[in-house]
């Protein structure tokens, strides 16, 4: 390196140490801001919830066009080329098989955890016991729910069965671009996969490939150093609207004991369950690790989505949190997609509470069904708001019909019993996609010792 680009190259990181706290603090005050302003100025107790809806949509567009809107633009070529270059730096496919099958297991394994977390604390804490009348909490949500019944309704088709042909034509699409432009993120990740490999494989030949597509990663990134800036206005105004909706202050009764229920197991799963794991298999400082992360974690809060999050979770893992760029690249798409454990813990006790409300107490077998489809349909959620309250029919759908099995009698839960969660729905949506981001992040950086930048990639080129 010339003296001249080393002087440049200090000059703009002693620049951009002042710019990284600038921008922390900014996020944060807007975070701030942006609760205090929801709740005490936005949110109005006496108005309905259309009106609610009205006030604070303005907000939101806002919200969606400055920061949202930029983050999805990139997210197709950003997961493509990221996994490509990702899979090509592994370089090795023995290597890349170890790296993919632990990351799959180590994605598993946590979502069972979360799973298995949430049917702890749901049926110790039991929400939903002793409602005489479910129906008149069903009032709350009803409107929300006939708008996105359709949808909801989709999900109690094909029940187990279902979800795991759903997953596997997402991971094979006929067609990569119909997949991209349908913004299937799954079946981009398995094209990205193979087509990496097959560079890889045809050796010399994939070279000059593998070059652009370093070369077009780097441009991408560069993208998102620009987009991150947008980032206090986005979550001010997206948080205040949420807020604004939901109204924090209107938490009470047994929906308040839900939400007080999924947020402790979130925040139990967060900072107990993952430090640990991290602790125990990347022998790093969780929390230094949880601090790095900071801006992921609020754009995810802010956003309700791992994947519009996704270009800044790749970004500061590799540049605050210490993880390889072999591990970033190709872990993090993959977790986007297919790991969600804030969706699967909040979907276990959402389902378990609906059922509870109802007057319908589980056995142990029906709650093992949760624990399996609960997992399945986190894999199978789309990492877009709301999509964890759609998948969750399947779990409710697989739940009913092992009621049915069992016996005849017993009544099953009605699809619009959603409404009664509908109305805290998006301030929980931001919660648990937190979680999803950050248990994402953690096996990132324990792939990174299966996958370190630091030994010469076989078949790669010195692009440096
Ligand atoms: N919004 C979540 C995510 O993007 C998915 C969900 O609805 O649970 O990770």
């Amino acid at each position: 390196m010339s003296k001249s680009r080393r002087a440049k190259g200090k000059d703009e990181s002693g620049g951009s140490v002042f710019r990284r706290h600038l921008l922390t603090i900014l996020i944060f005050g807007a975070l701030i801001a942006g609760v205090l302003v929801g709740e005490f100025i936005l949110f109005d107790p006496g108005a309905t919830r259309e009106a609610l809806a009205q006030t604070t949509g303005a907000w939101e567009r806002a919200g969606d066009l400055i920061f949202i809107r930029p983050l999805r633009l990139i997210i197709i070529p950003l997961v493509f080329v990221s996994v490509v270059v990702g899979v090509t730096a592994i370089g090795d496919p023995e290597r890349l098989g170890l790296v993919g099958g632990a990351t799959l297991l180590f994605y598993m394994t946590t979502m069972l955890l979360a799973v298995g977390l949430g049917l702890i604390l749901v049926n110790t804490i039991r929400p939903g016991t002793g409602v005489e009348d479910p129906s008149q909490f069903v009032n709350v949500g009803q409107e929300q729910f006939e708008a996105a019944r359709a949808n909801i309704e989709a999900g109690t088709e094909g029940g187990l069965g279902g979800a795991f042909v759903n997953l596997m034509e997402q991971m094979i699409p006929t067609n990569a671009a119909a997949a991209a432009v349908e913004g299937n993120t799954l079946g981009i990740v398995v094209f990205a996969i193979l087509t990496g490999l097959a560079l890889v494989m045809i050796g010399e030949q994939g070279r000059p490939a593998i070059v652009v597509f370093d070369a077009v990663f780097a441009a991408m990134i560069k993208l998102v150093t620009w987009i991150i800036w947008l980032a206090p206005l986005g979550v001010f105004l997206l948080v205040s609207a949420r807020v604004g909706q939901a109204g924090l202050s209107r938490l009470a009764g047994p929906v308040g004991v839900y939400f007080g229920t999924v947020v402790l197991g979130l925040l139990l799963h967060a900072l107990i369950s993952l430090p640990l794991v991290l602790w125990i298999f990347a022998r790093v400082n969780p929390f230094g690790y949880l601090w790095a992360m900071r801006k992921p974690l609020v754009t995810a809060f802010s956003t309700a989505s791992s994947a519009a999050t996704l270009p800044i979770t790749i970004e500061e893992a590799k540049v605050s949190g210490g993880c390889s760029k072999r591990a970033a690249n190709f872990v993090l798409p993959l977790g986007a997609t297919v790991n969600m454990d804030g969706t699967a813990l909040y979907q276990a006790i959402a389902v378990v509470f609906l059922f509870t409300m109802y007057g319908i107490d589980l056995t142990i077998t029906q709650q093992l069904v949760i624990l399996i489809t609960a997992t399945l349909a986190a894999v199978g959620t789309a990492a877009i708001p709301s999509a964890g309250l759609v998948t969750m029919m399947i779990i409710i759908t697989a739940v009913n019909n092992s009621i049915a099995s069992a016996t005849e009698a017993i009544p099953r839960l009605p699809p619009e019993s959603i409404a009664i969660i509908l109305g805290i729905d998006r301030i929980l949506d931001m919660c648990r996609t937190t979680v999803n981001v950050w248990g994402d992040a953690v096996g990132a950086r324990i792939m990174t010792r299966l996958a370190p930048d630091s030994e010469p990639a076989p078949e790669k080129p010195a692009i440096d």
